[in-house]
């Protein structure tokens, strides 16, 4: 099969690779790890007929929590679904079938649930402020690596957002691998962030490293970034979800894409709605890069999830030099969103210098991005910022 006819621009589609042109069994079977066992395989998903009406949802609602599972509603494009997470016997099955509205009851087979593709096909356009991530425009998240100054923050977040980013990254409470490191500059550094907002309009997006910090982190950002080290912390991944905000959540350096996925689950069983992946890299033999970046594990995830996914090639490879056509094919492979450090002069930045760009290289970037979004059928960046939603602080 020629690559054009895979890419669907014979037949006059959208240039984006048809998965359904691969047999599910020519497909790599998800292996069971004794962590992907942690799932209990027997939630169900009730799928509501089309056109079922609100009172029978609730009354569906209503009968999932009499039987004393946890609801969890879902309004797809075509039908209202509800995942029902719990300890599944098929009596339970039985009393939901026989609701009004009701078109069937199925288990959903996956480990993790609501963040399932079973229980929500269609893909997951997260909107927070001025950043689109997925739905064909690839979100840019741009910054330093930490937070140092009023004029660095302030000039790294004009420069990214005249390069066409779509967010501002910066991070304020720094998870750093000595103690002695720089640990960022904590509230100071928050408050830094929002100014930066007010002068450029980017959502903010920043790390928040305990779950008692997470209230504080809201007040100020858009986006709660949960870093490697973190992702199976699991009362920091539950205080994110009852928060509302929109949760960027990275893969851990040692954690199987299967993990990231019960982890973000935490996340949608505490309250939170909008969750994005980032694949970030892992720790492998290889030293030639500071981690592997593997992004086999975004096609993966857009199989499995869906979330969207954005990829992080400053720390998955941990040489500026290496990030541009890392992100390129990053976004090649389909990938929602980037997310690039970017720092005025990385040779004096208090931490991961060695792998940010400096203004022009960035630029650079994104427009060899851009070419390659542009070629599959995406746009990059800048979307225009939708009615109604609004910025925190
Ligand atoms: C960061 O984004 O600066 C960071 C600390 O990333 P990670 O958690 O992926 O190491
Ligand atoms: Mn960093």
């Amino acid at each position: 099969m020629p690559p054009e006819a895979l890419l669907g621009r014979r037949t006059g589609r959208k240039p984006r690779v048809d998965v359904r042109r691969f047999p599910r069994a020519e497909r790599p079977v998800q292996q069971p790890s004794s962590f992907s066992q942690a799932g209990d395989g027997q939630s169900m998903i009730v799928v509501m007929k089309p056109g079922a009406s609100r009172e029978q949802v609730e009354h569906a609602v209503k009968r999932v929590e009499q039987l004393g599972l946890k609801p969890h509603v879902i309004h797809g494009t075509h039908r209202t679904v509800i995942a029902a997470v719990g300890d599944r016997r098929d009596e339970h099955r039985e009393a939901l079938e026989s609701c009004p509205g009701v078109a069937e009851v199925v288990p959903i087979l996956a480990p993790y649930k609501i963040a399932s593709r079973e229980v929500k096909p269609e893909p997951t356009v997260v909107r927070t402020g001025s950043l689109t991530v997925g739905g064909g425009t690839v979100g840019v998240i741009a910054g330093p690596c930490s937070v140092e100054s009023r004029e660095q923050i302030l000039q790294t977040a004009r420069a990214v957002k005249d390069a066409g980013a779509t967010a501002l990254r910066g991070g304020a409470f720094k998870p750093r691998t000595s103690p002695y490191s720089f640990q960022g500059l904590k509230e100071k550094g928050l408050q830094l962030l929002a100014e930066a907002r007010e002068a450029t309009g980017l959502a903010v997006v920043t790390e928040v490293i305990a779950p008692e910090d997470v209230p504080l982190v809201a007040d100020y950002a858009d986006v709660l970034q949960i870093g490697a080290r973190n992702m199976q912390n699991y009362r920091l991944l539950e205080a994110a979800g009852r928060s509302r905000r929109t949760v960027l959540l990275k893969r851990g350096p040692a954690a199987t894409v299967d993990e990231l996925l019960l982890a973000a689950e935490y996340i949608l069983d505490a309250g939170g709605e909008q969750v994005i992946l980032c694949e970030r890299g892992i720790r492998t033999f290889e030293t030639h890069t500071r981690f592997t970046l593997p992004l086999a594990s975004v096609i993966y995830l857009h199989e499995k999830t869906h979330l969207p996914v954005v990829v992080d090639p400053s720390h998955g490879t941990g040489h500026a030099w290496m990030v541009p056509q890392m992100a390129c094919a990053a976004v090649a492979a389909g990938a929602d969103g980037l997310l690039i450090e970017v720092h005025p002069d990385p040779e004096t930045a208090l931490s991961d210098g060695f792998q940010s760009l400096n203004f022009d290289q960035f630029q650079h970037t994104m427009q060899l991005c851009r070419r390659v979004a542009e070629a599959l059928g995406r746009r990059l960046g800048s979307a225009q910022q939708p009615a109604g939603v609004e910025s925190p602080a």
